[in-house]
């Protein structure tokens, strides 16, 4: 017996629009539309079949394939809808009291009539979902490396004018990052941050710790999505602790995508014992097969975390998120009370 982890209060900052959806509203949507699914994402999403893809350019290409394949099914704004309306409450059923939800508005835009309403509803979905489910809820827009730098700047522009503490809060980048130029996108975090966006790339997971140092230097990230490889390099990590940089970690992903061997290689106790800001994610809960929820359990079933250092673990993706100043208060005050419970594993 130890301490409820689904009632510890955390802040959820690395979350994909499509990634995120249930198992079971993907089946039912392909069904719906008269949509095959490959036989690699149902083995994954109804079999529960663990993904465990090398860490290359082939795995990322299969990886890349299924999360295709469950795109094709977002195809309306209802479907939009309903995916962030199910992510906000997944995610306040584990115990999230905000959640950080990126997605890249290109891939809906054909079906909803262009970029702006793509994003435009997503925002407002999140509001009403957020309302409904009695959490606070950011929306990130995250540009692809895969495409041209130049589309990462529409994509900069379209949301810094959506720019709101209540709306658009980030602006990412995401996809292999063995692809694409991280400098050429520099001009596109500039417009971001102009605007008072969080600027949260994704690094340091397919690539090093080199690959960090390049997107600190040019991207000048707030957060850095992933970034566990970092702590291949003492020099390195200690620019990103110094800086305050928070990493948003994602265990399961990392097992699924070949970037660790096994769950116990994930480097969280090197990250904290260097004093790195961690945020736990479940990045693709829809492939990986995990919500958030069970990356806390695994710090502590795993990485053996006591619950002082997962309490702990909760405030900083508190800390590391763009939530007010006044929300931090009340969510870092409630990890205390949560703390201050006895713990049931405790002989009294
Ligand atoms: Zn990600």
């Amino acid at each position: 017996m130890a301490r409820d982890l689904r009632t510890l209060p955390k802040a959820h900052l690395h979350l994909h629009f499509t990634g995120s959806m249930a198992a079971t509203t993907l089946v039912e949507l392909a069904r719906e539309q008269g949509r095959r699914l490959p036989e690699s994402l149902l083995d994954a999403v109804v079999d529960g079949d663990p993904v465990r893809l090398p860490a290359n350019e082939r795995g990322w290409f299969r990886f890349q394939r299924m999360y295709d394949a469950a795109r094709a099914v977002v195809r309306s704004e209802t479907v939009m809808r309903r995916i962030v309306d199910e992510a906000v409450a997944a995610d306040a059923a584990e115990g999230s009291v905000r959640l950080e939800i990126q997605v890249d508005p290109t891939s809906y835009a054909p079906y909803v009539g262009g970029l702006t309403p793509a994003l435009e509803l997503v925002v407002d979905a999140a509001r009403t979902s957020a309302q409904r489910h009695g959490i606070e809820v950011g929306v990130i827009v995250a540009a692809s490396r895969m495409r041209h730098p130049l589309d990462a700047r529409t994509l900069a522009r379209l949301a810094a004018l959506h720019a709101d503490p209540d709306g658009v809060i980030g602006f990412g980048l995401s996809n292999d990052e063995r692809r694409g130029v991280t400098t050429a996108f520099a001009p596109a975090f500039a417009i971001a941050r102009r605007a008072g966006l969080a600027s949260v790339p994704h690094g340091g997971e397919l690539l090093g710790a080199d690959h960090v140092a390049e997107v600190l230097a040019s991207l000048h990230p707030d957060r850095i999505g992933h970034g566990v490889r970092v702590s291949e390099d003492a020099g390195v990590l200690r620019r990103v602790v110094d800086a305050g940089v928070a990493l948003e970690v994602c265990p399961t992903s990392n097992v699924s995508l070949g970037v660790y061997p096994t769950l116990a290689d994930v480097p969280l106790r090197r990250l904290l014992d260097a004093g790195a800001r961690l945020a736990l994610g479940a990045d693709d809960p829809l492939i990986f097969g995990s919500r958030l929820l069970a990356q806390y359990e695994l710090a502590r079933d795993v990485h053996g975390l006591t619950d002082p250092e997962l309490a702990s673990l909760a405030r900083s993706s508190i800390d590391a998120s763009r939530a007010s100043e006044s929300s931090k208060q009340r969510m870092r005050s409630a990890v205390e009370h949560w703390l201050a419970q006895p713990d049931p594993g405790t002989p009294t």
